[in-house]
């Protein structure tokens, strides 16, 4: 019997992606680099409903393959991925399709699109979230490339997907790079809510003083409510972890320098390209880059002055409500940078789609997304998110525990980048009026770049004397 789809790359991901098709009926053939890793792979396959094949010949795994042939590539991305396509692309006939489930550039991948594009073969880069245990049972899957590639993959992607209460956690997004660039932001609100929490942590246990074990207990709490979440649930889980060799609580013998891949930055290189800020995704990203200096941050320590002051504890309601405001807002410039791209790159993405395939099997699956895709739904205006009227009054209830939350740790010198960029996003929303006049007439003073009057059309200069 042929194979439904040839895999790939029987790394973390590929193997558990692959398991995931056969555990649901599904023939596949695999293959790898070195072959080492085929034969393991097919005796954990052994057993599960669908069946699973072997190769370590290129053509053989390609001649495998039913077609129109579907191949999934789950190998680093950049020239590993390059070189597959390279390799695979006189294998393949009309109709077959390559997607790419690494986490790709979206611009390599709308070169990759570019440069099959004509010649019979399909390319597709799709985000997959969820990791090892997301790719095994259900992960969220964001898929680019051409409408008879997803044809030929849905069967198989709604079959693998996370199940939220019956609706498979997968979508066509839109065409080429449209997948791998959803799955970016969908990195960088990741980046940014983990970094609210962690300054929500940064208040209880430097402001607050508490210990560890009340901390994770605060946000065991918060799983019930409007932040029920996977990161929040993760959040409580690593503060009640205890280190077994020492029997400190986990968190206390990590180093406080945090490494990042990329995608976080790619988002905001976009959002920036695009003329966008997504400002709190942006603070995640270089809080990141600032925790790595460590050195530079403990001489910091000794040299520098606070001038902290003092400052009303907020409470755990105010910081609940930080939480969620500042989450609603991060959401809210990812889903910004993705309506801009749209517009841009003529993708048509649709956001309460997007906001739905992200309920379940990602990392940033959380109760918001339905209120989020709800709010798509319904009346939106300028592409704003926040300028729904669900989402509006959900921040008019949040907002004045992530101010009070903003000004205490501002006045006790605690950072929380994160929650004051998403803050100053808000409050300039919000102004009708500006200060960008300063900016122009400024502008205008030293560079007679001209600017807009409020009462006549056209170009006009300042009387600067
Ligand atoms: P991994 O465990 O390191 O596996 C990498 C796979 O790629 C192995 O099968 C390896 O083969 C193969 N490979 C490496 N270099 C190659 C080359 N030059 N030519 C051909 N094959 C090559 O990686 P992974 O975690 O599965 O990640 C795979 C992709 O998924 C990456 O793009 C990653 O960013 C993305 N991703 C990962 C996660 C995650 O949570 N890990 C989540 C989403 C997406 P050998 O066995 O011969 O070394």
């Amino acid at each position: 019997m042929r194979a439904d789809i040839g895999v790939y790359g029987l790394g973390t991901m590929g193997s558990a992606l692959a398991l995931n098709m056969i555990d649901n009926g599904f023939v596949v053939a695999v293959s790898n680099r070195s072959d080492d890793k085929i034969a393991p792979f097919l005796k954990e396959a052994d057993g599960l409903s669908g069946s699973a094949e072997g190769h370590s010949d290129l053509g053989a795994f390609v001649e495998a393959l039913k077609t129109p042939r579907t191949v999934l590539l789950m190998v680093p991305s950049g020239k590993a991925t390059d070189a597959m396509i390279d390799a695979l692309r006189p294998l393949l006939s009309d109709g077959d399709t390559i997607i790419d489930g690494g986490n790709a550039d979206f611009n390599d991948t709308r070169s990759r699109h570019a440069a099959v594009d004509g010649s019979g073969v399909h390319f597709v880069g799709m985000g997959v979230s969820g990791g090892e245990e997301g790719a095994r049972r259900g992960p969220s899957m964001m898929v680019g490339g051409s409408a008879h590639s997803w044809a030929q993959f849905r069967p198989m992607a709604e079959a693998i997907a996370a199940d939220f209460e019956g609706t498979p956690c997968v979508a066509h997004v839109g065409p080429d790079g449209a997948g791998h660039f959803v799955k970016t932001v969908h990195n960088g609100i990741e980046y940014a809510d983990m970094q609210m929490i962690a300054e929500i942590y940064g208040i209880q246990r430097d402001m607050a003083g508490l210990p560890v074990a009340e901390i994770g207990a605060m946000f065991a709490r918060w799983k019930q409510g409007p932040l029920s979440s996977y990161l929040i649930e993760s959040a409580a889980d690593v503060l009640a972890a205890t280190e077994s060799q020492t029997g400190r609580p986990m968190i206390e013998v990590i180093v406080d320098s945090a490494g990042q891949k990329g995608t976080g930055r790619w988002t905001v290189i976009e959002a920036l390209k695009l003329g966008q800020s997504a400002s709190a995704i942006e603070a995640a990203v270089g809080a990141r880059g600032w925790s790595s200096e460590k050195e530079a941050r403990v001489a910091g320590q000794d040299t520098l002055t606070l001038g902290a002051q003092s400052f009303e504890m907020p409470s755990e309601a105010d910081l609940e409500a930080a939480m969620l405001a500042g989450r609603i807002l991060a959401h809210a410039q990812g889903f910004r940078v993705m309506a801009v791209a749209s517009e841009a790159f003529e993708w048509s993405l649709d956001m309460a789609q997007i906001a739905e395939i992200w309920r379940a099997g990602c990392i940033i699956r959380s109760a918001l997304l339905d209120v989020f895709a709800d709010a798509f739904r319904g009346t939106l205006r300028h592409d704003h998110m926040i300028l729904a009227p669900a989402m509006a009054s959900r921040l008019a209830e949040t907002l004045p525990g992530l101010r009070r939350v903003v000004v205490a740790a501002n006045l006790a010198g605690q950072p929380v980048p994160a929650l004051s960029a998403a803050l100053a996003w808000h409050d300039s929303m919000a102004a009708a009026r500006g200060t960008a006049d300063m900016i122009q007439g400024l502008r205008d003073y030293f560079g007679a770049h001209g600017f807009e009057r409020i009462d006549a059309d056209g170009a006009h200069h300042g009387d600067w004397g």
